[in-house]
């Protein structure tokens, strides 16, 4: 923090410092007080981010995602915490953390086995560096066996605080959306984001971030067991359809979801819709029009569904 002189004779000097101090915390992305005193990081034990916690015992990777793990020590044996140093370490030793942290994440998520279970290995997970800066784990609202689940990007500012997600401006206009096709988080949706974590600032995931915490979205989903999975707006669309298209491309079409980053179980895909996000509509309202009709293309699917199976 920039040194702030206050003095204690001419209170509108006074003001313009503490003005000033303001301004510089809100530019650097501090914009809002969550304690009466800073935390002084540098005065912090280490974080744990690049030292995975235990994996825990269903951590053998799967064949498919085996390409940057170890191999599997021989049986009676321990693996190593991490492969000994290369001649080569300094440029490879980055990519091998993030390669173990990740191989954590999926370890954890595929070991619970409920949505409690899976909570309680998110709060536990020191992998992902937002963890540290963020207020509250945003975990997920709603019922399990919903109808519909709704996957977004971050908790913002209101959902970090309260640690529910979409709590916010964007998450009321998306609840009355909701009850215009007859659904609510009450009833039957349940509503998560790819980070459980909010990005300081609001800033955008990186990909690192959304690696990390991919595994856990995607238990996420298959322990919600959702009839249709709405994915809200680009992150959510581009991260869980593994695509790298716009989510203008991506909306308003059906597609068959399955995990990309789990173990392939034996689970039918699921139906999954992309659409705007309603941040992107507060900005935008003209474009309300095209997620109105998306969520009338989620209705419509969710009658003939039923017309069908009798549900
Ligand atoms: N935006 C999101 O993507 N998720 C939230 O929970 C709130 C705002």
């Amino acid at each position: 923090m920039p040194a702030m002189s206050v003095s204690d004779h001419d209170p509108a000097a006074d003001r313009q410092a503490l003005l000033a101090a303001l301004a510089w915390q809100i530019e650097a992305g501090a914009d809002e007080a969550v304690a009466d005193a800073g935390i002084d990081r540098f005065a912090l034990p280490k974080p744990a981010a690049a030292r995975p916690a235990e994996p825990a015992p269903r951590a053998a990777a799967p064949a498919a995602h085996s390409a940057d793990a170890a191999p599997a020590p021989p049986a009676g044996k321990t693996a190593p915490r991490a492969a000994a140093p290369q001649a080569n370490a300094p440029a490879a030793a980055p990519l091998r953390a993030a390669a173990e942290v990740n191989a954590t994440a999926r370890a954890l998520a595929e070991a619970a086995t409920n949505l409690a279970e899976l909570r309680a290995a998110l709060a536990a997970f020191d992998g992902c560096p937002l963890k540290a800066t963020a207020t509250s784990l945003v975990f997920g609202v709603g019922v399990e066996g919903a109808e519909v689940m709704f996957v977004g990007e971050a908790p913002g500012r209101d959902e970090d605080r309260e640690g529910l997600p979409f709590v916010g401006a964007s998450g009321q206009l998306l609840d009355e959306m909701l009850r215009h096709i007859g659904l609510g988080r009450a009833t039957n949706v349940y509503i998560a984001n790819i980070l459980p974590w909010r990005p300081p600032g609001n800033r955008p995931p990186t990909v690192a971030e959304i690696a990390v915490c991919l595994p856990f979205i995607e238990r996420h989903i298959q322990l919600v067991r959702p009839r249709i999975v709405v994915l809200l707006g680009g992150t959510a669309a581009k991260t869980l359809l593994g695509s790298t298209d716009g989510i203008t491309r991506l909306r308003g079409r059906w597609y068959e979801y399955r995990p990309q980053s789990l173990a392939a179980g034996s689970e039918p895909a699921i139906p999954a819709l992309a659409t705007l996000h309603p941040a992107y509509l507060l900005r935008q309202p003209a474009q309300k029009r095209n997620a109105w009709r998306d969520l009338l293309a989620v209705r419509a699917r969710l009658d003939s569904d039923a017309a069908t199976t009798g549900a």
